[in-house]
């Protein structure tokens, strides 16, 4: 083999990217990955860096939990910060109770580590929770934080120096004639080539992208000042809002309540598709997010007041010792509207695999794992 030829080449380098040339260089493939900037700057350097299993729905659950472990194999191997935090989700109405209390019963025997906790268990697992008005919460034990930022840089030198996977950087590649695959001014040949690009729809095969009905969703965030030394935010915190984003409750009958109490006196966090989620950097800083604004002519410029509703109701369960913002950006995930995930095979050779929306990073390693072993339907 030349220098110039791979088993597996890959073009973009975020998790979609860098789970699957795990998986091929576990599997003792020769493998490339292509990224156009010089490192990964999109929604897996921008997130919350949430392994959170409790937002799946029983179908991907043990997809998650798979990942999950894949997780702390790499945090170990790779040398970055990853903590057993756990997640509470916080309920301060009876219709929010009355969810959490309808998820535990319709899904404690589905391999979720869930329970039920009443205020004064609550508020001993975490210090930061408003206590007044808190009906309860519901705790579960799977989820994982990391920093996504360190992440991402640890993964792509362990991939590099452990895996031999090659790195191609400021390399974008324009065009794919399988097995080739070109840059303005190389090409390189790959007996199979995935098409991780994100929110790249435009380069690469932009008439499958097209066709699919796949659309983008921009999101808000924002990220405080350093905590006091030694300072734990402790489990990953949200409320009642988020209820209505992930689909592990959509089965609940009682979140209709909720949903119609939203709509009334929320509305303009609707508008926004706006939910609060907190996690911990291994530095200490508190990340706060998000909204979610879909389609395909997103505002490049962030709002100020959609960042104030965020903190508004962030308050309404939570403080911390600093609440100080120091840096607030938005991030951009593909999503196919009731799909966990998009793959799609436009030629011999290739295969696309984007739409992981909201749970790439809980669910990127177990798709790959699944792919690779060719577990997963190609659906276009
Ligand atoms: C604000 C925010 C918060 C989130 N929070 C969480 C969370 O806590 N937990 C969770 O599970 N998920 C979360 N997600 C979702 C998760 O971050 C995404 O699903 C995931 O990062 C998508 O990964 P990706 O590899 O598809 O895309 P990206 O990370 O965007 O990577 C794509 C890469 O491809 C490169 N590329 C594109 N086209 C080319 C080309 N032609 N040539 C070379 N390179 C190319 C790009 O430069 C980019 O680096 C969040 C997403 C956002 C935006």
């Amino acid at each position: 083999m030349t220098k110039q030829q791979f088993d597996i080449a890959i073009v973009g380098s975020g998790i979609v990217g860098m789970a699957t040339a795990y998986e091929a260089a576990k599997q003792g493939l020769k493998v490339a990955i292509f990224e156009r900037h010089p490192r990964a700057i999109g929604a897996t350097i921008r997130n919350f860096g949430m392994i959170w299993p409790i937002g799946q729905p029983v179908e991907t659950f043990d997809r998650a939990m798979r990942a999950r472990q894949t997780w702390l194999q790499l945090s170990h191997a790779a040398g970055f910060w990853a903590a057993k935090t756990g997640a509470l989700c916080l309920a301060y109405h009876d219709d929010e109770m009355a969810v959490l209390e309808e998820f535990v019963e319709t899904r404690k025997d589905s391999g979720y580590q869930i329970s039920l906790l009443t205020p004064e268990e609550t508020l001993a697992k975490s210090k930061v929770i408003n206590a007044k008005g808190l009906k309860g919460a519901l705790w579960s034990a799977t989820e994982v934080n990391i920093d996504p930022r360190e992440a991402t840089q640890a993964i792509h030198q362990y991939l590099r120096e452990e895996m031999g996977v090659a790195f191609f950087y400021k390399t974008a590649i324009t065009q794919i004639d399988s097995p080739w695959l070109s840059s303005s001014e190389q090409s390189w040949r790959a007996e199979r080539i995935y098409v991780c690009s994100g929110a790249d729809f435009e380069t690469l095969y932009p008439e499958i992208f097209a066709k699919s009905g796949i659309t983008k969703c921009k999101l808000q965030m924002m990220r405080t000042t350093h905590q006091p030394d030694g300072w734990h935010l402790g489990p990953t915190l949200c409320a009642g809002l988020t209820l209505q984003f992930y689909s592990a409750f959509a089965h609940c009958s009682s979140l209709d309540a909720v949903k119609k109490r939203f709509a009334t006196d929320l509305p303009a966090y609707n508008e926004w598709g706006i939910h609060v989620l907190v996690s911990q950097t291994s530095f200490g800083e508190i990340t706060i997010g998000d909204s979610h604004e879909y389609g395909l002519d997103l505002s490049p410029f962030d709002r100020t007041d959609i960042n104030q509703l965020i903190l508004d109701y962030l308050k309404t369960f939570a403080a911390f010792p600093r609440m100080e913002i120091a840096e607030t950006w938005n991030g951009i995930y593909p999503k196919l509207d009731g799909k966990t995930e998009f793959i799609a095979e436009p030629e011999d050779g290739v295969t696309i695999v984007n739409g992981v929306g909201g749970a790439g990073m809980t669910l990127s390693f177990g798709l790959a794992e699944e792919l690779l072993g060719a577990g997963v339907k190609v659906i276009a």
